[in-house]
């Protein structure tokens, strides 16, 4: 049962930098569910970032949220240095980075400033293959036990197959997959099993259930 990877999901859905001081930041995936007479409903994500000078003090030096993940890596590291410019000098700076509670990666930066500014940079690296950081990229097996709702990790109770697949999500146009290994399935929890009907591939009209244990014809 080949993922269809949601156009939304940027594969990593969490990142945290902890210093040895203390000084910590936590990047997550928030899902909404958005509802409009007009335009529809759909499900929706909000990327947050919240700093915090003490991972005991519940309160935030800044919180903000982004489109989506990668625009979170590109953007916020400026809303840090104008708002507490003084932490990035802080040393020794543990960068991990998750995907539906399974670690992908972690290294030790020698700054929060460091690990910060290099975010994505970091990331994708490491997902390449940089020497001197393991990458655990999820298993299929791994993948069915989460819902594929963005920011979701809970198990899921339905399975979908989708009918059409979006060339590329900005334009409308939608095709029957050419081969059968084509990413055409998504699972989710019970929460997130209604997708809506404002979008085109991600809506309930495109989905056909399927059992969870489906498997691709060969
Ligand atoms: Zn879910």
């Amino acid at each position: 049962m080949p993922l269809r990877r949601h156009y939304d999901d940027d594969y990593w859905d969490r990142a945290t930098i902890q210093t040895a001081s203390g000084a910590n930041l936590v990047a997550f995936i928030r899902p909404r569910f958005k509802t409009s007479g007009l335009s529809g409903d759909e499900w929706r994500v909000s990327a947050i970032v919240e700093v915090r000078r003490h991972p005991k003090k519940i309160e935030q030096v800044l919180m903000r949220s982004f489109h989506r993940m990668n625009k979170l890596f590109e953007y916020a590291p400026y809303f840090v240095y104008a708002s507490v410019p003084e932490l990035l000098a802080a040393p020794s700076a543990t960068l991990t980075v998750e995907r539906k509670g399974h670690v992908l990666m972690t290294e030790v930066r020698p700054t929060f400033g460091d690990a910060l500014i290099g975010l994505g940079w970091h990331i994708v690296t490491a997902n390449e293959g940089r020497d001197g950081v393991e990458w655990h990229h999820l298993t299929d097996e791994q993948e069915r036990k989460h819902c594929q709702q963005v920011g979701c990790a809970r198990a899921p109770v339905i399975a979908f197959r989708l009918k059409k697949l979006q060339v590329t999500p900005s334009d409308h146009i939608m095709i029957e997959p050419e081969y059968d290994f084509t990413g055409r399935f998504a699972w989710y929890c019970a929460d997130h099993s209604e997708r809506g009907d404002a979008g085109l591939e991600d809506c309930d009209s495109n989905l056909e259930t399927v059992s969870l244990n489906e498997e691709v014809p060969s």
